[in-house]
């Protein structure tokens, strides 16, 4: 579970997190909506800190994380896996390499295992005849999915999403979703950031609706879909549908 009590942001003089309170529970799909600039990116990369927070905590399993350094900090990216818009792939290492490298340099284990580990997960997300490819040889959809199989190298027990479809051409969106939908029914807690309306309303137990560094609707998909409460969640529907 993930729990956000009060969480305040800033830079510098700018709050972007104005006290946010939010309940994850495990297994949970969230997909987190707003506009740009509205806080949402921050919300996330403060749960794998990324970003370090000014007010408030963020529990994890009921355990506040704290402010982390080192092995708890990289303990704690382990059981939080993050995908990026820009996939952030290693240009000079292989797909499997990609994987296999913080297997056996973070969590020691050996070449052959990590190896093996590599090529399950690539298979799991349609990539495993690219295992040798480098990114460069990749399209974004590929790249994208290789990025969650790395993601998910380490098991984790939360993965956290922001906008992994945006950099991508239209007809490569399909693919990345579809990896991401069967995930959603494995049983791992997804916080996804996203653009995607239609896979927020059919993937998603719970859409969060945030603006101005505040959140100002929670609802199940089908609720804040047809019946959005909120005049800024009408607005912003009315713009993106
Ligand atoms: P988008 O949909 O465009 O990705 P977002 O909802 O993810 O937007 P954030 O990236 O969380 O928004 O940014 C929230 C606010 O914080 C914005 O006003 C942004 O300009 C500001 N901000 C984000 N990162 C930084 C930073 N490193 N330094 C200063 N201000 C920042
Ligand atoms: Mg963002």
């Amino acid at each position: 579970s993930v729990e956000f009590r009060e969480v305040v942001k800033r830079y510098g003089d700018h709050p972007v997190l104005k006290g946010i309170n939010l309940s994850i529970a495990p297994g949970e799909v969230v997909a987190i909506l707003g506009p740009s600039g509205s806080g949402k990116s921050t919300l996330i990369r403060l749960i794998n800190q990324l970003e370090s927070l000014n007010g408030g905590e963020i529990l994890i399993d009921g355990k506040p994380t704290g402010k982390l350094t080192g092995t708890a900090l990289r303990q704690l990216r382990s059981r939080v896996g993050f995908v990026f818009q820009q996939f952030n792939l290693y240009a000079h290492l292989t797909a499997s390499q990609n994987i296999s490298l913080a297997l056996e340099h973070v969590h020691g284990w050996k070449a052959p295992q990590a190896q093996e580990r590599a090529l399950t997960l690539l298979d799991k997300v349609g990539m495993v005849e690219k295992a040798e490819h480098y990114p460069a040889e990749l399209s974004g959809g590929q790249q994208q999915r290789v990025a969650i199989a790395r993601a998910l190298a380490s098991s984790p027990q939360i993965i956290l999403f922001d906008e992994p479809t945006s950099a991508l051409d239209p007809e490569m969106i399909g693919e990345v979703l579809q990896v991401m939908k069967a995930l959603a029914h494995s049983g791992i807690t997804m916080i996804v950031v996203t653009h995607e309306m239609q896979f927020a309303r059919e993937i998603a137990d719970r859409v969060v609706f945030i603006d101005g560094g505040q959140i100002l609707e929670t609802a199940p998909p089908e609720q804040f879909f047809r019946h959005p409460e909120h005049p800024r969640a009408r607005q912003f529907l009315q713009k993106v549908l």
